[in-house]
Order: C-alpha cells, then structure tokens, then sequence
C-alpha cells in the first residue's frame, strides 16, 4: 500500500504570488509630478527608496513592527519610574532608514530648491513600506517651521532635529547626534477645540516655565522634544518640552499608559501627564494656535502625501492580484466589471498623487518665500486634506475586495493592514469637518487664497470639462465667501468640489489623455463632483487598458 498517492484537493492551484520584490518608486504620476517640481534632481535616491520599499525583508520588518506592538515601561526593577516605551527591532529599522534618507527635518537644511517635494516623493514611497513610523517621521519635519518663531531655541536644536541620524534613547539632547519631536494637543475635552486645555504654565522665573496637566493623545513619546499648548497667564500658548532636562534628570512627563488602537499599531500613542514639566515658550505668548499652527500645516501635507501613497498601494496590490488570479477562464482584470473598478482606484490614484505633489511644490516654494504658492497652499491644503484622507479607506475597501477572501486574511497580503491604517489621516490634524470649516476660513480670512486656486484652475481652461468646473467653482467660492459663517453646512462639498476641479485641472494639464478624459469624465460630469461610489461604475468610451496598465508593480532591478 502506498502512503505517497497525491490526492488533486491537496494541489495548490491559481494562487497569487506574494507582491514582493518590486520598485515602488516606478509610478508614472509620482515621477512626473517628482520633476515637475523641481525634485527631478533626487530620482536616483527616490528610485534607491522605492527598491527597498518593496523589498520582501522590508515587508517582514513591517510585519514585525505591527504585530510586536509597542510596549510601555513604567518603572524599572527597583521601582524608579523610567516612563519608556519598549520597540520591536524592526520599529527601530523602519525609523533609521527613514531618517538617513532624509524623510524628517531634513530638507529645511538643504538649500537646493525642490529639497522639500525630494523629501515629499520619498515619504511617499517608503510609507508604502509601512506608514505607522511616519508618524513621530512626520511631526519631526513639522516642528522645525513652528520651532522657528523662537530663534534661540531653533538655534539650540534644529541642527540635531534635521541631521540624518536615527539615536534612539532619552539622554540629554544636546548630547545626542539626531532628536525626533512630537506634538501634544489633544485633551480628554477635546482635540478639535484646543483653546479650551486646561494644562497650565507657570513662569518658573529663569525663562522656562513649569507645566502641570495632561494630554489624551501624545503619539511617539519616545521623541526627545514635544510642541505642547498649555495656558500661560496671557492665554494659550505653546512651549517646548524636552523628556530628558539638560542636566540630565528626566522631565516630570509621565507616560499613563498606551492607546489600544485599530490601526497605527506600531507606533505608541500615549496619554501623558505633567506634574511640573520644565518647557519653555515658543512665539509669542497667548498666541500659541497661531504657533503650533505652522506644525499642523506640515503635518496636513504629510496626511495628503501618506494617504495617497496609501491609495496607490491599495491600487497596485489590487491590480496585480487582479492580473495573476483567474477565474471564470480569463484573468480577473479581464472581465469587464473588475477592469472598471481596477481603472476607477487608478484614477483616484493618479489624481491623489499628482495634487499631492502639486502641493509639495507648493510647500517648497512657500517655504522660500513665494507668496502665490503660499496663497494657493493656505486653501488647497485643507481641502485636498480632507478630500483625500476621505478617500483613502474608500478605496482601500474596494482594493481589498478585489483580492476576494484573500483580502480579508492577514498574512495574504498587505491589504488588512491598510484598511486598518487608512482613517487616520483624516482624524488627526483636523478631523473632516474641523478640516473643511478651515477651507472656509481660508476663504473668508486670506482673500489672495480664492484667486490663486482659480489661477490655478484656469491654467487648465483650455479643456472644457475644466473650464466649466472652473466657471462652478468660482460661483461657489464667492457665494459661499460671501455668506461667510453661514457656509458652514457646505463646507465638505465645497471641500470636496475645491479638490476635485483641482485635480482634474493638474491632470488635464500634466497626465496623459486616458487619465485626464476619465477622470473629468467620471468625477466633473457626475453630480458636479467627485465619482458615483462605489467604484466601478465607469461610462463607456474610456480608455481603461491604458489608465489600468499605468496601475502596475514591475520588479526592482
Ligand atoms: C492614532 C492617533 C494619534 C494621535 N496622536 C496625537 C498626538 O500625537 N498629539 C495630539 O495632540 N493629538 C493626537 N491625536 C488626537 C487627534 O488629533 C484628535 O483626536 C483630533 O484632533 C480630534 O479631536 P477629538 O478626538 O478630541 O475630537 P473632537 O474635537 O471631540 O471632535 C469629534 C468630532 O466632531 C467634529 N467637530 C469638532 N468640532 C466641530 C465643529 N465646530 N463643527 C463640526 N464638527 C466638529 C470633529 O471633526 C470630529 O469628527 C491622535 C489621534 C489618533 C487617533
């Protein structure tokens, strides 16, 4: 009798190989946007990123730093309370290449114009690798501009802020050959509200102040430094607070425990509480909105930039499963309804990518004293934040039931992770409404913001589709400029119709025809804005071999 009969049900038939091995960085839209402006120069390293991203060893440290969750330590063996927060190794690997590659501070010491838009196409390859330790990667960029309103204390510590050194541990930062920075705002009464903290400075009489309170979100309390509002006695303000004091004691910042979250999972967020923390103020005093303000603007690109990479992930995960996988007798993506939903993600896709690297250009050049860009950024910015990061669980949703049953289970494929990671973006910086209401005061606050969207926009008139969203769009910014407060109701569809005129102006303009013509098509001509969901739901006459082909992992070489 034989043991050795193979039985047909134990054969493995008409599975997908892994997406392993590939060069994120090979993405049409995210190169010709990289050039256009002004990064061109950084193609090689961005290339030398995308590699890495895809590598299957990066994919097992992103596995690793997510199931190894991080671990709060709140004393050591003899009772001293340490407040520190154990990493997986592979955190720790995520975090050193992305700051020897320049993803933080970097680019505000590289004078090279288009250093930011470099450091922009980077984000977003490698937080294709695994997006949690973006986070204290993110705030870190964010807290050089605002650190800037105090010169003495930029002096200090931007150079250790933007230097390409990953030096984890809380030792004194001057001592250090790399700091990371976080940001504390959030209370338990609110995080949308923040004038309403109740964390209380109290000048100490040497210059510092001594704070006392608490914050219900503080991510990274790992990071050397944090920006943290409190109420000084001219009214909120926002000070810099060190975790190790420099003679070497440890600050009075007390780590109360972590978030147990749905996504994010690598990355600790943490609620904390002062008792006497020694900070000292950032710009003005009572003016610490205004301050931190400059962070949050940063930190809202990063969110654009993160959730669009995180759309173009979901879309080429989608796309190559949908490529291999057969059913019916024809590769998935050859049936009609699957190549609609694959070429509609692309879409969402190529548009996300391009506005978001439009608006890098955008921060590069502001950053350099433009005023248009500025302008353009004050008003683009919010409404492609919101817009966007509403997006991003959408199709992720979508990608992951292209891989059926599979996109559902966790050592399949990436898919569960982004799901679980996609809402984020649009909760922190401003969740959707408080993001939209600040379109709305872009509008009423900064009158050059309004002009310089339309200029924008009108850079595209040449096509009609454009020109007549345009000629919407102006009608809708003036009524609602004009009505003022009173356009609070609309202020996501306002939101919303911003980003999509822009998007479809940017891809009329710079993307090719098949792209530009679904899009408009899909998105302008359907209700004003934004496509019918779900998706898949395309017209016919499109080019979609074209605009699918475009949606491709070619293997790093
Ligand atoms: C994983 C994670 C990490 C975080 N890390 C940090 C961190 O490091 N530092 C930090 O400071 N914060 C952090 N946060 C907090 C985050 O910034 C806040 O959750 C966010 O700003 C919203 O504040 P809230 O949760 O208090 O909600 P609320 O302010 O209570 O808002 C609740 C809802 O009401 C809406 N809303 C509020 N006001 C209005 C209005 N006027 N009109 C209409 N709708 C309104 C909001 O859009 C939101 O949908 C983190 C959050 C998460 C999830």
């Amino acid at each position: 009798m034989t043991t050795s009969r193979r039985y047909p049900t134990h054969e493995v038939l008409n599975q997908v190989s892994p997406l392993a091995g590939y060069n994120v960085a090979d993405d049409a839209a995210l190169l010709d946007g990289l050039r256009r402006e002004g990064g061109g120069w950084a193609e090689a390293e961005v290339h030398d990123l995308g590699a890495l991203a895809g590598a299957p060893a990066t994919q097992d440290h992103a596995r690793l730093a997510n199931v190894h969750k991080p671990v709060l330590r709140t004393h050591d063996s003899r009772g001293y309370r340490v407040d520190e927060v154990d990493f997986h190794p592979s955190w720790h690997y995520l975090m050193s290449t992305a700051v020897s590659h320049g993803l933080h501070a970097a680019p505000w010491a590289d004078d090279r114009p288009g250093a930011h838009v470099a450091r922009a196409a980077k984000f977003m390859v490698w937080t294709q690798a695994e997006a949690g330790h973006g986070c204290p990667v993110s705030m870190t960029y964010a807290s050089v501009p605002a650190l800037r309103q105090e010169p003495g204390l930029a002096a200090s510590y931007e150079p250790l802020l933007t230097a390409p050194v990953y030096d984890p541990g809380l030792r004194i930062p001057q001592t250090k050959a790399g700091l990371l920075a976080g940001m504390a705002m959030t209370e338990k009464q609110g995080g949308s509200d923040v004038r309403a903290n109740t964390t209380m400075a109290t000048p100490a009489g040497d210059g510092s102040y001594l704070l006392t309170g608490h914050k219900w979100f503080c991510s990274a309390p790992m990071c050397d430094l944090f920006l943290v509002l409190a109420q000084a006695p001219e009214g909120l303000t926002c000070f810099l607070l060190p975790r190790v004091l420099p003679d070497g004691s440890r600050n009075a910042m007390y780590i109360q425990r972590l978030k147990d979250k749905l996504g994010n999972t690598s990355n600790a967020s943490s609620e904390v509480e002062y008792e006497h923390a020694v900070a000292w103020r950032v710009g003005e005093p009572g003016r610490g909105v205004r301050t931190i303000i400059n962070m949050v603007s940063a930190t809202r690109l990063d969110c654009v930039l993160g959730s669009a990479a995180a759309i173009r992930q979901a879309t080429v995960v989608a796309a190559s499963y949908a490529r291999e996988r057969q059913s019916f007798g024809a590769a998935l993506i050859d049936h009609q309804a699957m190549t609609g939903v694959i070429a509609d993600l692309a879409l969402e896709s190529e548009a996300a990518t391009t506005l978001a690297l439009r608006l890098a250009g955008a921060a590069d050049r502001s950053a350099r004293g433009d005023a248009a860009e500025a302008a353009l950024l004050r008003i683009a910015l919010p409404a492609a934040k919101y817009w966007i990061c509403k997006r991003t669980p959408l199709v992720t949703a979508e990608a992951l039931e292209c891989l059926g049953g599979n996109g559902y289970v966790e050592d399949y494929s990436v898919m569960p992770r982004l799901l679980r990671d996609a809402p984020v973006n649009s909760i922190w910086e401003g969740s959707g409404n408080v993001t939209a209401l600040d379109v709305l005061r872009a509008l009423t606050r900064t009158p050059d913001a309004a002009d310089a969207l339309l200029a924008e926009v009108d850079m595209a008139a040449s096509d009609q589709r454009v020109a007549a969203a345009a000629t919407r769009l102006r009608s809708v910014l003036k009524e609602a400029a004009a009505a003022g407060q009173a356009a609070q109701r609309d202020v996501r569809r306002l939101a919303g119709q911003i980003t999509v005129t822009l998007q479809a102006a940017l891809l009329a303009r710079h993307g090719p025809g098949s792209v530009a013509g679904a899009f408009a098509a899909t998105r302008l001509e359907q209700g004003g804005y934004g496509p019918a969901t779900p998706f898949g739901s395309l017209p016919a006459g499109l080019d979609l071999p074209s605009i699918v082909a475009r949606a491709a992992a070619t293997p790093a070489g």
